[in-house]
């Protein structure tokens, strides 16, 4: 974790402004190396993409419009030869978060010790179950030993399942096995692209019947385990707000949350364009942004967006409820919080992954 004076007074600072995207996902590449099923990257992948410099010129750009989070994902960042240019820069000035699918993390530990958060994404502890959902055999044993080197390096890598039918009953397994070990569980939810985006350079996610949550029943049942558990221990790092959402919305299909996409967050693709989400066609480049970003084309788009029910992205929902500047600061107060107990952990601990277990029980009952 980088903690700047520089970066610090950007946070804060940034924290107080009104009208500014406090979140922003940047997908540097559409490149991969798996083959997820229910994704649409690795099917079509492109070769072009913004430079390094000119990813920290964007950067520079997000700094003026106020941005205090960004996620560095894709494909599959780390795949980028520049990367260790670009995570440097981003995380001078922003709480930074970058993901792998866990092939390549355990390579690059020097670079990835300046990310604020390594998201590893893990969908199950059963080796079987991992390897059917990323594509790739042997993609479970390449996560874990990612998982684990970060944290005996002291690396804040935190686990990132997307849960789906297939894992929907080890999510409350995987929570468990991961935070008694002092790593923080993020999630994700199963949902696919169902917008005029689908041959987009932003398609992401693919409709897959044996992905799609069949019971609401049982996610509202999750959501509930979940907040019980956040209760009790550190490490679950959805907050209590979007668990109770979540568990309204699986229990009675309210929702009590306004889309603010193009408001509180947005994305941006391997060609510097942006997009509310990346289930609307982009809207600008990344340079042109800051002319447009008062403009009234992108506030009919804030409009219409809020009123938008298309999708249960997660991370859209996320900082769709954490929008305004108590909710920024509670946010920031929660995210420093995360990051003592992880330094705390690792300073303590070191791996405590390899030193319980390197293999699992699988939830389901099968193994390695
Ligand atoms: S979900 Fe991520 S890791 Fe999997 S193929 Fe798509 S971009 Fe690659
Ligand atoms: S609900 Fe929001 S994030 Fe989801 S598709 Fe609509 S505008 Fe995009």
């Amino acid at each position: 974790m980088r903690v700047t004076s520089q970066k610090a007074l950007s946070v804060l600072s940034n924290a107080f402004m009104f009208r500014k995207p406090h979140h922003v996902q940047w997908l540097i590449t559409r490149k991969c190396n798996y083959r997820c099923r229910g994704c649409s990257v690795w099917r079509d992948q492109q070769e072009d993409a913004l430079s390094a410099a000119d990813i920290k010129r964007g950067l520079d750009v997000l700094r003026q419009l106020g941005t205090i989070e960004i996620v560095l994902s894709g494909g599959n960042p780390l795949l980028r030869d520049d990367i260790d240019e670009i995570l440097d820069y981003a995380s001078r000035f922003f709480i930074t978060t970058i993901y792998d699918n866990g092939s390549t993390a355990y390579k690059k530990v020097d670079i990835l010790h300046k990310a604020d958060f390594v998201a590893i994404s893990l969908d199950s502890l059963n080796p079987e179950v991992h390897d059917y959902i990323k594509g790739v055999k042997g993609a479970w044993k390449q996560a874990m030993k990612s998982i684990e080197t970060l944290s005996e390096n002291g690396v804040n890598v935190a686990v990132s399942p997307t849960i789906s039918q297939l894992n929907i009953h080890e999510i409350q397994k995987i929570t468990e096995y991961f935070t008694e070990r002092g790593i923080p569980v993020w999630y994700c939810l199963y949902s696919y692209d169902i917008t005029d985006t689908e041959k987009s350079a932003f398609s992401i996610g693919r409709k897959k019947d044996e992905f799609e949550i069949q019971n609401k029943t049982d996610m509202a049942k999750l959501c509930d385990k979940l907040i019980q558990m956040r209760k009790q221990r550190k490490g679950i790092l959805v907050t209590m707000r979007v668990l109770k959402a979540l568990r309204e919305y699986f229990s009675n299909g309210k929702r009590s949350w306004r889309c603010a996409a193009l408001r509180n967050f947005f994305v941006i693709n391997h060609k510097g364009e942006v997009s509310g989400c990346h289930l609307f066609n982009p809207v600008c480049s990344i340079f042109e942004l800051p002319k447009k970003w008062n403009s009234s084309e992108l506030e009919m788009l804030r409009r219409k967006y809020a009123q938008c029910t298309k999708c249960t992205y997660l991370c859209y929902i996320f900082y769709s409820l954490h929008g305004n500047i108590t909710e920024n600061l509670e946010l920031t107060k929660d995210q420093i919080g995360n990051a003592k107990w992880l330094l705390l952990q690792n300073r303590f601990h070191g791996s405590k992954l390899g030193r319980k277990t390197s293999k699992p029980s699988a939830g389901n009952g099968a193994s390695e």
